[in-house]
């Protein structure tokens, strides 16, 4: 099967499996396993802030953090179609009393921030208390500008906003700017990481920022049911995927904008490509291409317009037979 739903479908290979095999495990819940406490501590020291919290997934990551920042009638500004407003069933809303604030993002993936600012609502009892930024970096595959980073930092510094940015595929953005996550994570007071997407592992997500925050994050982890017992296992997968899957996803990107190029060449309609993703208008025969290329291995979300993810278990050799399946539907 060649998958391109997304870049979530990774498996873990050989190497990864082997480190989680042999990872010292205790039971993290007591804070008591290595291999997590190692996890924290490198992805704290990558992104230089004091301390990170590793988590089942990327959801539990954010509803987390949105209840670590934001108390009961406080509020977030979010794009409309951000994941943790959009995609994580109102979570924050339904759990943690915390009203959303949603906005049309610009073309780039950023909020603007005349906008944001038009949002801020004043100290006034009929309103809910304006209490954070939430960006999402990469957004639709969309690396944010690097200068906005700085400029939505400091503008929330100015309106004593906190800034939390969902950086589900936060290296993705990293290895385009071609800097350290450090020189990014400083624009910010906390942000996710997941190791499930691009960097292979099968499970886990880390919130990163001050020990302060951590500390409170911790409580709401357990309490969503996130405490884990002998979760060294798993981490031992992102401390490999770190270590070794991090430099490799600009692969997945030159693959993409390969695909995109090859698809464009035979008459797709590719709108666009950014990072590890691409975008094709098919229209109405969605289903039929879907099908189409189902039977000959190929998996898509067939809609209207497919987004097509390539990820560590694509190479080119495969993506070249995608395309030659393409063209014969477009033929057909
Ligand atoms: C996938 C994703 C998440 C959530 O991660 P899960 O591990 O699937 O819960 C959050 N934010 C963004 C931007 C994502 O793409």
């Amino acid at each position: 099967m060649i998958d391109l739903r997304s870049d979530t479908v990774t498996r873990p290979g050989r190497a990864m499996l082997e480190e989680m095999m042999a990872a010292p495990v205790g039971d993290d819940v007591y804070g008591d396993d290595p291999t997590v406490n190692e996890l924290q501590r490198y992805a704290a020291e990558l992104s230089g802030k004091e301390a990170a919290l590793f988590l089942p997934t990327g959801t539990q990551a954010n509803l987390v953090a949105l209840l670590s920042h934001c108390e009961r009638g406080e509020e977030y500004i979010v794009g409309q179609g951000a994941h943790n407003y959009l995609y994580e069933a109102g979570g924050a809303a339904v759990l943690g009393s915390i009203q959303p604030q949603p906005i049309d993002a610009a073309a780039d993936g950023t909020l603007p921030l005349d906008k944001v600012a038009a949002k801020i609502k004043a100290d006034d009892i009929h309103f809910a208390r304006t209490k954070l930024l939430s960006l999402e970096n990469t957004h639709n595959g969309k690396v944010l500008p690097r200068d906005y980073l700085k400029q939505a930092w400091e503008f929330t510094r100015e309106r004593g906003l906190s800034l939390h940015v969902d950086g589900a595929r936060i290296f993705n953005a990293i290895v385009e700017y071609g800097c350290d996550l450090s020189a990014i994570a400083q624009y910010c007071d906390s942000f996710t990481i997941c190791l499930s997407k691009g960097l292979g592992t099968p499970v886990g997500s880390l919130l990163v920022g001050d020990k302060a925050y951590i500390t409170r994050a911790n409580r709401w982890r357990k309490m969503t049911g996130g405490g884990m017992r002998q979760a060294g296992i798993l981490a031992a997968a992102g401390l490999y995927a770190l270590k070794h899957n991090v430099a490799r996803l600009k692969e997945d990107h030159e693959n993409a904008a390969w695909l995109a190029a090859q698809l464009q060449e035979i008459g797709a309609d590719v709108m666009r490509h950014d990072t590890n993703m691409l975008f094709v208008r098919v229209g109405e025969p969605a289903a039929a291409l879907g099908a189409f290329m189902r039977e000959r291995d190929v998996l898509i979300n067939a809609s209207p317009v497919v987004r097509l993810v390539t990820h560590l278990d694509v190479n080119r050799q495969q993506l070249t037979e995608v395309v030659r399946h393409w063209q014969a539907f477009l033929q057909r």
